[in-house]
């Protein structure tokens, strides 16, 4: 089947943007720039989609194509193209990212006190984490400006990304992680991808600083969250759940904040679909930090009320020494974060703290719902928890948790979780050290080679109540 192809107009006319209300700089689709010229600021791309597509062709087009073989249609990225600043022939390079499944996760709900949630799983991706939707797109735009070497600084999950989709492209790939700082599967994928990986000494806010200094190299590319192409194919994410939920938002949609590209992409895709007539309202956006890396929790806390202001003038205040066990989102300096106070400045937002503790336990629950994630996603569940508690979600309301990665990212934190002895050191004055308590472990038990030894252990099973899903 052969689905007519609209003309994309927009796209010849699509720009990068400084998102600075006060400069607005602009430059071309494929001028190689990473942050504006003239302010240093971030830049967006400004598509304008509505120009050429009503809501309802739009709606039935990409429905079409879930029926269509072509590889370009069986992406959950590609297929929203008309989203996107690629003309229809750009050589794409993707790995049937995207097509996430949205989960019923009745076990979270009872544990957060909720009638039903729902969980958007970005784990399920061929890496196993978000980040390939908006790798996707910045491959696919290296190999339009024909660059040969692509380079990322990364916590883990981007460099995986970025590796499988430099291979896919045949493009020469470097990564740089924080030495020791990154899980042993993160690190094992970037090894099996090809890619060449640079321990930095530092943490990853060193290897951001590092990197940016090869920003002026023009025979590499940079392809960090603060590259506009990746918010692009990230934003898509929007489109795809609100096509899920038969373009019915839910009230709350709550992110886990690290560099907070992600939050920033829901940010961006959730009001071009509000502009496009697509969705008829914004949920509110809730980023939840791990308390020892939360410096947008700061920010919020200072200048909620400020927020509907267009243009903010106070910056946010970076950590030097952010620590939390969920490693994904150990970030002291996130780079999008002007992105992100946008993102909630649309939908009304939120940002909150949760504690390790909290993000440990809401793990191994959503472990029950039979999904599992790695240490990051979980604080949204944890996040809901307290917010339902607090009385600032309704129990009745809709609500979904975007997870980020996967659960086999990072199985060390998992095997401690359950065998007792999770705990974190970090370095503060003289030293600091936090010890997890498994509330719901759930350990391997040694069992002699025997029939009768074993079937004692499953008749107990079988006496056993089902586990509480309440600490305590
Ligand atoms: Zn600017």
């Amino acid at each position: 089947m052969t689905i007519s192809e609209p003309s994309r107009e927009s796209v010849s006319q699509a720009k990068q943007r400084c998102i600075e209300p006060k400069c607005g700089a602009s430059y071309g689709l494929n001028e190689r720039v990473y942050v504006c010229k003239s302010c240093g600021s971030l830049l967006d791309l400004e598509l304008n989609v509505e120009q050429a597509f009503d809501a309802n062709s739009l709606r039935s087009l990409w429905r079409e194509r879930l029926q269509s073989l072509e590889p370009r249609d069986r992406s959950g990225v590609w297929r929203y193209r008309e989203l996107l600043p690629f003309a229809n022939d750009a050589p794409i390079v993707s790995l049937n990212e995207g097509n996430t499944p949205l989960y019923d996760a009745p076990r979270c709900a009872d544990y957060c006190a909720l009638d039903s949630l729902l969980l958007k799983h970005q784990g399920c991706n061929p890496t196993g984490s978000f980040k390939d939707t908006g790798m996707t797109t910045a491959v696919t735009q290296a190999r339009i400006l024909g660059v040969r070497l692509l380079v990322c600084a990364s916590t883990g999950n981007t460099s995986a990304s970025l590796a499988a989709y430099a291979a896919r492209a045949g493009l020469l790939c470097a990564i740089m992680v924080p030495e020791g700082q990154v899980s042993h599967a993160k690190l094992a994928q970037s090894l099996d991808y090809g890619a060449k990986v640079l321990e930095i000494e530092g943490n990853f806010d060193a290897c951001m600083r590092a990197m940016r200094e090869l920003a002026e190299d023009e025979s590499i590319y940079l392809v960090n969250s603060i590259n506009p192409f990746r918010i692009e194919g990230q934003k898509t994410v929007a489109a795809e759940l609100a096509e899920q939920l038969n373009w019915q938002m839910p009230d709350h949609l709550v992110v886990p904040g690290g560099n907070l590209g992600n939050s920033s992409a829901f940010g961006k895709g959730l009001h071009e679909l509000y502009q496009l007539g697509l969705i008829d309202r914004m949920p509110c956006i809730t980023i939840v930090q791990a308390v020892g890396a939360a410096p947008l929790a700061s920010l919020f806390l200072q200048h909620e009320q400020d927020l509907m202001v267009e243009d903010p003038t106070f910056d946010i205040v970076n950590l030097d020494q952010p620590h939390t066990l969920a490693s994904a989102i150990k970030i002291g300096a996130p780079v999008s974060w002007k992105k992100a106070w946008r993102a909630l400045r649309w939908t009304s937002g939120r940002v909150l703290t949760v504690s390790e503790q909290e993000i440990a336990d809401a793990k191994a629950i959503i472990g029950r719902d039979a999904i599992g994630c790695e240490p990051d996603s979980a604080t949204t569940v944890a996040g809901i928890k307290k917010l339902v508690a607090a009385g600032t979600i309704k129990d009745d309301e809709k609500v979904v948790a975007v997870l980020t990665g996967h659960l086999l990212k990072d199985t060390d934190y998992v095997i401690n979780y359950h065998s007792q002895k999770l705990s974190m050191s970090w370095e503060s004055g003289a030293g600091n050290v936090n010890q997890i308590v498994g509330h719901f472990s759930n350990q391997p038990v040694r069992v002699e080679a025997s029939q009768k030894a074993i079937r004692q252990v499953l008749e107990h099973m079988q006496n056993e109540q089902e586990p509480h899903i309440n600490p305590a």
